[in-house]
């Protein structure tokens, strides 16, 4: 089966946490604080490989953990940094957020896309050592790193996708114009996989064509591998229709070309709005009268119409021409644009219990739910700030810490924020 959708989760990892130390010399009766920084925790980053066209790696696999920062150690000693986990997708992979579907990034291009951020690692003593607090007892924990559901979806990235019944000529096709070499086979063998072909104009032009497993009637309806196919024409520019000149199954192929319509329709209006080329092939079975009326119908539509016999590569070249003079007229591929993930659904969330801690008049406040949202929050925007404001407000989080005895001033510690309490 053609894998082309998937739900993973995603964990990077922990900051190290921070070390309480003191130096231990010979002769030195109280050392100085020597406790090292916790090292960075491995984030979980998305690469292209060009080498995959499907999402089934991630059918066993579902989660993806990069490891953590080691803690500090005593003598200065820093912990190591978690290497960066990397997960590798197909050109084309559009990752969301699964519980609110916001684009995060559309691995269309080469760039690799940070999806998790590993959390920092926390000071060690010997940062919090002041005039007046020569031995400092406290060091920072490191912070958590970002954990996400994501789901994936592979668009493929193709200027032009063939449409077609079984057995019309589509791979044959693609293998005589590209140097792709699809299963080509008499017998209703829906490709499985999709093939991509690149077509070399010259002059180091090209374009990529898509072979997309199978469409089959219903398939608007989510029949059989129907949607997955639909899915992937989305992106393409341009659709060629390849009809069986000779309706040699006993179909016919005017009446092939308008079930195939209807189903784009059926699943997206703007697909059947796609422009379509219309390539009639099998015509060396083909009489001449049954030319003549596809010939009629379709230039009669409107429709730019070419007849081909593909294994042969009689017609194809004319075709290709044709294929590339209307994809300079045509806009680019599309590629999704990132959304910011709306924070409210963690502030919503049922279970939006925290915790506070004491320690030398700082106040230590934990919650999972806040976490999502300060990893994502950009506290130097004012309004993002103010957003953050409301949160502790309107959780309880402020009241928690007046119930804490908290007084004006006071530090006010949540993972790696601090600010001073203001009533
Ligand atoms: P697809 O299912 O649309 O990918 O069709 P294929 O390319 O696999 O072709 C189906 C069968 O039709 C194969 O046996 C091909 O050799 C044959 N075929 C493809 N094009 C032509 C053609 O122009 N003329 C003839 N006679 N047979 C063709
Ligand atoms: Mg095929």
């Amino acid at each position: 089966m053609f894998v082309d959708i998937a739900k993973i989760k995603i964990k990077a990892g922990n900051g190290g946490n921070g070390c309480v130390s003191f130096r231990r010399e010979k002769y030195v009766a109280a050392g100085g604080p020597d406790g090292g920084d916790g090292g960075r925790g491995g984030s979980v980053v998305f690469k292209v490989d060009d080498n995959l066209t499907t999402l089934s790696d991630f059918r066993y696999k579902r989660k993806y953990v990069a490891p953590n920062g080691e803690d500090g150690k005593g003598g200065r000693k820093n912990g190591k940094s978690g290497e960066d986990l990397i997960i590798y997708v197909p050109r084309g992979t559009v990752i969301r957020e699964a519980e609110s579907g916001a684009v995060m990034a559309d691995m269309s291009s080469s760039e690799p896309f940070v999806a998790a951020k590993g959390g920092r690692g926390g000071w060690g003593n010997p940062h919090f050592a002041t005039p007046t607090r020569q031995v400092p007892r406290f060091a920072k924990d490191g912070t958590p790193g970002e954990e996400w559901e994501v789901s994936l979806e592979l668009k493929l990235l193709a200027d032009v996708g063939l449409l077609g019944f079984p057995n019309v000529g589509k791979s044959t096709f693609i293998s005589v114009v590209s140097e792709a070499k699809p299963i080509i086979a008499d017998y209703h063998f829906t490709t499985i996989t999709p093939v991509l072909g690149v077509i070399s104009m010259g002059e180091g032009n090209s374009f990529v064509m898509a072979d997309i497993p199978g469409l089959i009637e219903g398939a608007g309806d989510g029949v059989g591998l129907g949607h997955e196919f639909l899915r992937h024409v989305e992106r393409c520019r341009l659709l060629v229709h390849i009809v069986d000149a000779a309706g040699s199954e006993g179909r016919d192929p005017i009446s092939d070309f308008e079930i195939i319509n209807e189903e784009l329709k059926k699943f997206n209006p703007e697909l059947a709005e796609r422009p379509q080329i219309v390539a009639a092939n099998k015509i060396d079975l083909a009489t001449d009268e049954q030319l003549q009326r596809l010939r009629d119908y379709f230039e009669g539509l409107g429709y730019e119409y070419y007849e081909m016999c593909a294994p042969i590569s009689h017609g194809t070249t004319e075709l290709v021409n044709a294929v590339w003079n209307r994809l300079a007229e045509l806009p680019p591929i599309k590629q999704y644009e990132a959304e910011s993930i709306p924070l409210e659904m963690y502030e919503k969330a049922d279970n939006k219990g925290f915790t506070i801690e004491v320690e030398d008049g700082v106040y230590f406040v934990k919650a999972d739910w806040l976490l999502k949202i300060l990893q994502r929050c950009d506290l130097d925007d004012y309004e993002s700030l103010q957003y953050f404001q409301r949160v502790l407000i309107s959780s309880g989080i402020i009241d928690a810490l007046r119930e804490k005895g908290i007084n004006e001033g006071d530090t006010v510690s949540i993972y790696d924020l601090e600010f001073d309490f203001v009533n």
